[in-house]
């Protein structure tokens, strides 16, 4: 089969014939129809310091993908070759403390799909059947394809009650621009996104964000003044992984507010831990998806019309790979899907 893989320590990808992936009895194997191109995959692509101190070559990379089942190992019954299906990309353990009581996204030896384990990014992936999403009739097969990086906007979205609130989403990313569309239909009051990166904001705008803003030019109390908030925001969602934009979000939430971390920096960060203290905020760090409340999740909401679609605007066939890279690391960019089968 075909897949992208990093051959060796070093920066690029490569577009090889390598063997199918072997399934055991727990398996399932997945012809790829259409993949997702996430951060992680650009940090291993441009061969950056997390990359090369966490993959080890070669590596088929990827994991976001909607697919069909072809083959299912001996003690399968639950899924079946032509199924739609996509993959949780964290493969736990099943046995530690977490994963016995069912809090499978604490399993703290987890492995990443097209990071710890051959990815998504080839024309066949297996996973144990324990990660396997089955697809409900309906789902638009493109949104299906970024089930993953939809459940980390939702897993964070929702990590504190939203009905009601003003909340500020910190970054508009893909996930940032999902998690806007997410708060809307959960019903935030205001929702305000802070972005630097104009193509984002106006993706923002259009996925339901009340004020959109450059941080570079705008202060978040004057947005506050504009929207007559008395004091500040009751939740924030930093997406960015920026240091300055979390010390932004502490400085402009009300007491008692709250903030959900999912964004990843990449040096440590400063905290004004004094306003933290004094103004009772909670801060939340978020990792993958909830198996598999997130995923029931992201599914009722589509049904009950929630709409992602606009986050996802370029599309390349995967023998395009470098066009489709280069598109998801200019910024100018919403989610970035190569098809693998039409
Ligand atoms: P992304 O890098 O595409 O988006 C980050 C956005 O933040 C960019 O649009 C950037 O312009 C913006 N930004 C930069 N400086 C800013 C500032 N000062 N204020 C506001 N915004 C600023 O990433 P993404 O794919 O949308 O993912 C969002 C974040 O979540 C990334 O940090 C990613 O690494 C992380 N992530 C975490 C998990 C997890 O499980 N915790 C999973 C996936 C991604
Ligand atoms: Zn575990």
């Amino acid at each position: 089969m075909l897949a992208l893989v990093k051959a060796e320590a070093g920066p690029g990808l490569r577009l090889e014939t390598v063997p199918e992936p072997e399934i055991g009895i727990n398996d399932v194997l997945i012809r790829v129809r259409k993949t997702g191109i996430c951060g992680t995959d650009l940090h291993i692509e441009s061969w950056d310091p997390w990359a090369a101190k966490t993959i080890k070559p070669p590596l088929i990379v990827g994991h976001e993908f909607v697919g069909d089942v072809v083959d299912v190992g001996s003690n399968v019954s639950d899924f079946h070759p032509g199924d739609l299906v996509s993959g949780e990309g964290h493969v736990v353990c099943g046995r530690c403390r977490h994963c016995l009581a069912g809090q499978r996204h604490l399993c703290p030896n987890t492995v990443g799909l097209g990071v710890g384990r051959a990815g998504a990014f080839a024309e066949f992936v297996a996973l144990p059947m324990t990660n396997i999403w089955h697809h409900w009739p309906g789902i638009d097969e493109e949104v299906a394809a970024i089930f993953d990086p939809f459940g980390n906007a939702v897993h964070t979205a929702l990590a504190f009650p939203v009905l009601g609130e003003d909340v500020l989403v910190v970054g508009a990313g893909p996930i940032g621009l999902m998690a806007t569309a997410i708060v809307r239909h959960a019903g935030a009051r205001y929702v305000v996104v802070s972005e630097p990166n104009e193509f984002r904001r106006g993706l923002a705008a259009r996925m339901g964000a009340n004020v959109v803003l450059d941080p570079r030019q705008r202060d978040l109390k004057d947005v506050q003044r504009q929207l007559g908030m008395v004091e500040g925001f009751d939740v924030a969602l930093e997406m960015s992984g920026v240091e300055v934009a979390l010390q932004g979000a502490v400085a402009s939430m009300a007491h008692g507010g709250r903030i959900a971390i999912l964004g990843i920096p990449t040096k440590d960060m400063s905290l004004d831990v004094n306003t933290i203290v004094f103004n009772q905020l909670t801060l939340r760090g978020i990792y993958g998806r909830e198996m598999y409340e997130t995923w029931y999740k992201m599914t009722v909401m589509l049904q009950s019309g929630l709409d992602i679609k606009p986050a996802i605007t370029h599309r390349f066939p995967f023998r395009e790979f470098e066009a489709a890279f280069a598109a998801a690391s200019s910024g100018d960019s919403g989610k970035v899907l190569m098809t693998w089968l039409d």
